[in-house]
């Protein structure tokens, strides 16, 4: 079992391919009011989760959200593939305006269990090749996490790790 450390008040980023099983881990781990998922803000802004034009909106009504969240001390988990180091600067500043610790878990599947779930879905419809680009980002994001600011960083790798896994709060004072 891998035990996830996670601070009773943080700023949560689940970091992972479309397909690695975030808002499967989020729904295992955290309450729904919990989490904020960008899929959740683009219903709400623009009545359609797949409407990628929305993004930008939908993420300013999230980080609004997760702003408001973290300044009432509640736990936020971003359900979101932050796979970007832009996208995760937004969430950094967040937590920082608000003195929230941002911590990420990154869950990296082979790309072949990503995209066999995906071909399963309905309601997702991207290419293969938008998954090895993402696949790409998750690469190079790793070197970046700790130094984006994210004080921790847990990793889980594989369909079994992810399943394995607990999370743990720790006491803040
Ligand atoms: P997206 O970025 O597209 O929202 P996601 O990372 O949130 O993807 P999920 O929706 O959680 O991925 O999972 C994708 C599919 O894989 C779902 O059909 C889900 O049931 C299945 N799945 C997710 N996690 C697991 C798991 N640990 N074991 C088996 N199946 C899983
Ligand atoms: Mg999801």
């Amino acid at each position: 079992m891998t035990v996830l450390d996670i601070p009773e008040l943080a700023l949560v980023a689940l970091v992972g391919v479309s397909g690695a099983g975030k808002s499967t881990f989020a729904r295992r781990h955290f309450a729904p009011s919990q989490v904020l998922s960008s899929d959740m803000f683009r219903g709400l802004v623009a009545d359609d989760e797949n409407d990628q034009a929305a993004s930008a909106d939908a993420f300013d009504a999230l980080h609004h959200v997760a702003g408001i969240r973290l300044r009432r001390g509640r736990l936020t988990v971003v359900d979101a593939t932050n796979l970007q180091s832009h996208a995760r600067a937004g969430l950094i500043r967040v937590a920082r305006e608000h003195d929230v610790l941002p911590v990420a878990i990154v869950l990296d599947v082979p790309e072949a269990v990503a995209w066999e779930r995906t071909e399963a879905r309905a309601d997702r419809t991207h290419g293969r090749p938008v998954l090895t680009r993402m696949r790409r980002d998750l690469r190079q994001s790793y070197g970046r996490l700790a130094r984006e600011g994210f004080r921790k960083v847990h990793v889980l790798r594989g369909v079994e790790e992810i399943d394995a896994a607990e999370v743990r709060y720790e006491k803040l004072f």
